[in-house]
């Protein structure tokens, strides 16, 4: 107690900027994925004609999604928050922009795979519970100075311990029972429990999955609503870090997808597959189209932090769409790392992230 006491005293007398900020122990990152979560509604806001079908937005819902997203504010206000405070939100077709998945299969372990290795692996053509042959950025992280046991995944989907490989990579993932599907909310609250708690903690990536699920249904409306729900809580996450003096100014916010999907009007939304990988399982498809559902290569990012800065909106848009296999080494720039020395041969940061 004594001590204590003596300790809370010299605390006092140290000057007022020497206890507000920890010390300066390099950058960290916050990743999160929503999974097949299209661009057309992240900037279009809803699609009327889908809020106008009962086949996809149930009539008790219409004039809920109509009141709150038609013609207002959008589904997801903090992302689109996030370039009017020096962050990017990259990503809509329709004012020019592009960026895609390159892998040929156009779902989630291939895109999750080419997102946190820096390229495509065409040998994964199933969601099948295969460790990942190949390592991932977190891997690498995991395995040097500075980062080794401060990195960690939070997922809604239990096929995550076998894409980050768990066991080879000693990532953590989850903290739960293998093969436990907890909730959005519940993974977010053990996220955000853990960015308080783990002062040692640098690198924090949270895997997303309810949009994903609720277009596969084909309810329209609680796709809207869980991406709402989504980006409150990537809201929260960010004040929290924000609120922390060991996260404050130092961590750089990744958001995005693993793959898009289906373009065309009508049903082909609730769907996402090139033909390619259409043609591997025809049966694991609802809508049966030998053209797979063009469009769900298509993808959208955004960011925020002091690993991302303005570019001029004329070099944003490329000869060739920015791809997916960039973010990886995006990732590596924010935190300071070269990105080289992880995979020379990974795609080149997105120019968000590329020297300053
Ligand atoms: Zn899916």
């Amino acid at each position: 107690m004594m001590i204590r006491s003596l300790m809370a005293a010299a605390l006092l007398l140290l000057p007022l900027a020497a206890r507000a900020e920890a010390p300066a122990e390099g950058q960290r990152l916050i990743l999160v994925t929503m999974d097949g979560t299209r661009w057309q509604d992240v900037f279009r806001g809803p699609d009327k004609a889908l809020v106008a079908d009962p086949k996809f937005t149930h009539p008790d819902w219409k004039e809920t999604v109509e009141k709150a997203w038609s013609t207002g504010p959008s589904v997801m206000p903090f992302v689109h928050s996030l370039p009017a405070q020096g962050g990017v939100l990259y990503g809509n077709r329709d004012a020019g922009e592009c960026i895609a998945v390159t892998n040929p299969m156009w779902f989630s372990y291939p895109g999750y795979n080419e997102l946190l290795t820096g390229r495509p692996d065409p040998a994964i053509t199933t969601n099948d519970k295969n460790p990942n042959r190949n390592v991932t950025f977190l891997e690498w992280l995991n395995h040097r100075s500075g980062f080794a046991g401060q990195v960690r995944v939070y997922g809604t989907w239990d096929v995550f311990p076998y894409i980050i490989n768990d066991k080879r990579s000693g990532v953590p993932v989850n903290g739960e029972a293998p093969g436990a599907h907890p909730t959005e909310t519940r993974t977010m609250r053990m996220a955000q429990d853990a960015l308080r708690s783990a002062s040692g903690m640098r690198v924090l990536y949270v895997a997303l999955g309810d949009t994903d699920e609720f277009a596969h249904e084909g309810d329209y409306a609680q796709y809207l609503s869980s991406m709402n729900r989504d980006d409150d809580l990537i809201a929260e996450l960010w004040r929290t870090a924000q609120a922390d003096p060991a996260w404050r100014g130092r961590t750089t916010l990744i958001v995005t997808t693993d793959h898009g999907r289906g373009g065309k009007p009508g049903g082909a939304w609730t769907e996402h597959g090139s033909a390619a990988a259409f043609k591997l399982a025809p049966s694991e498809y609802t809508i049966q189209d030998p053209e797979g559902f063009p469009g769900s290569d298509q993808i959208w990012m955004a960011a925020i932090g002091p690993g991302v800065h303005a570019v001029p909106q004329i070099s944003l848009k490329p000869a060739a769409c920015f791809t997916q296999s960039q973010i990886a080494a995006s990732a590596l720039t924010a935190l300071g790392e070269d990105w080289k020395a992880f995979d020379p041969g990974a795609a080149a940061p997105l120019p968000f992230f590329a020297g300053r």
